[in-house]
């Protein structure tokens, strides 16, 4: 049965190979001076930079650059953006990037006016936000995280060794995104298939929990079917705009909170993934790709229908082609060949983890409530073991 919910999505999203044209009409809604993010350069190959730069000129802003936000955006970046927001008193975010430029986007848009360390309020404290919040619009170059229609804005701290991820309410959403599928073009291969896995385990966090009948599960399997099928064609050909386009769309649906409501969510991929992600700056998709299968292995037992309906629904086992417990595991091997055809991680060996970083990355594993079973510490460790 579907649960009380408020649901509202603020973002206004462009989608299209002509959605850039869009950005001078938004412009105008706003002040004048713009904070310009980005990250490590690949707008400037790419030629969007100049693209946008002339029309904030055109638009008579007077630009503040922020360039050099790498993957996995880090408290010290967070603090840098926010004392150039205040001491510029920006009056629009402009995020022009992956996931990483626009969670940064979104967390110093909190972070800026904040009268006490941002980092511990929002992340270690986990409150709600009380000061004056800076729009943020994003210009999106990468298919995966959701962040373009979300409150989501994840932060890496080097030091103590965590990635806490924030959900802020819908004031803290983008007011406009841009998705134009052609820019994801020029995304490394690496990249490209980290982001697709990303998307997939967006949606399966959400799926894997619960066991009522909720249309959100049916749009669910939808979305996974249409991932995997255009995934296979972006491999083969990265140009084809068919697939890119859908998956952009389908990255944006997975986490911009619609197919959550009203039902219990997961989320533990995420959260071993992300103390992964802590220790070692790796790739956020890979490390979600080498953590999962083992973590679903181990909840298959305690969630045995719903992965039943995984490999029946979403991966075309035959129904009648065996014990339930035998289809459900057949599903999930459906799934690895999926994960080895597109290249993705498997093994968090690969990311550079050691045995001697397990016990620190299972204390710094954020242990949620949603899904079919609550791990203990020692469970978070065993399934790290069986990843590495
Ligand atoms: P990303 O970290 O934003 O970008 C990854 C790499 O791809 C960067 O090196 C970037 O280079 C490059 N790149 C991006 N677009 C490109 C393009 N069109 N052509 C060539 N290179 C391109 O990747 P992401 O996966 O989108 O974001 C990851 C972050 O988001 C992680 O911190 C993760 O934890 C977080 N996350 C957030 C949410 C959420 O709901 N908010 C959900 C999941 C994950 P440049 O730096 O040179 O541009
Ligand atoms: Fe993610």
């Amino acid at each position: 049965m579907l649960g009380n919910f408020m649901y509202c999505n603020p973002t206004r999203l462009y989608f299209g190979e002509d959605a850039l044209d869009n950005l001078g009409g938004e412009l105008k809604k706003y002040g004048k001076k713009v904070l310009l993010a980005y990250g490590g350069g690949s707008i400037k190959k790419s030629g969007l930079y100049g693209q946008v730069t002339a029309i904030l000129k055109e638009s008579g802003k007077e630009v503040v650059e922020l360039p050099g936000i790498l993957p996995n955006p880090t408290s010290d970046k967070l603090y840098e953006g926010c004392k150039a927001a205040r001491e510029n008193d920006v009056d629009l975010i402009l995020a022009v990037g992956g996931g990483s430029v626009c969670d940064w986007a979104k967390a110093v848009s909190v972070g800026a006016w904040c009268k006490e360390d941002p980092w511990e309020k929002y992340y270690l404290r986990m409150e709600e936000v009380d000061n004056r919040i800076i729009p943020v619009g994003c210009v999106l170059t990468m298919a995966g995280t959701g962040s373009e229609m979300n409150g989501g804005a994840v932060i890496t701290n080097h030091q103590q060794k965590l990635k806490i991820g924030h959900v802020f309410g819908d004031n803290v959403f983008p007011r406009f995104a841009i998705l134009n599928p052609r820019l994801t073009f020029t995304l490394p291969r690496y990249q490209m298939v980290a982001g697709f896995y990303d998307i997939m385990n967006h949606i399966t966090e959400q799926y894997f929990s619960g066991t009522d009948d909720n249309t959100s599960d049916y749009v669910m399997e939808g979305l996974m079917k249409s991932l995997i099928h255009s995934s296979l064609i972006a491999l083969q050909n990265p140009e084809d705009y068919e697939a890119r386009s859908n998956i952009m769309w389908i990255a944006a649906w997975a986490l911009n909170t619609f197919v959550a409501k009203g039902k219990a969510t997961d989320w533990m991929v995420h959260m071993i993934g992300q103390s992964v992600g802590a220790y070692t700056d790796a790739t956020h998709g890979m490390t979600l790709s080498a953590v999962s299968l083992p973590y679903y292995r181990y909840l298959l037992p305690y969630g045995l229908p719903k992965f039943w309906r995984f490999a029946v629904n979403v991966w075309g086992v035959d129904p009648e082609g065996g014990s339930d417990r035998e289809i459900a595991a057949l599903g999930l091997g459906r799934m690895e060949a999926w994960m080895k055809e597109l290249g993705l991680v498997m093994s968090l060996r690969e990311l550079g983890v050691t045995e001697e970083m397990l016990e620190g990355i299972a204390q710094g594993t954020f242990i949620m409530e949603g899904g079919y079973k609550v791990l203990s510490r020692e469970e978070v460790l065993g399934i790290l073991k069986a990843s590495l």
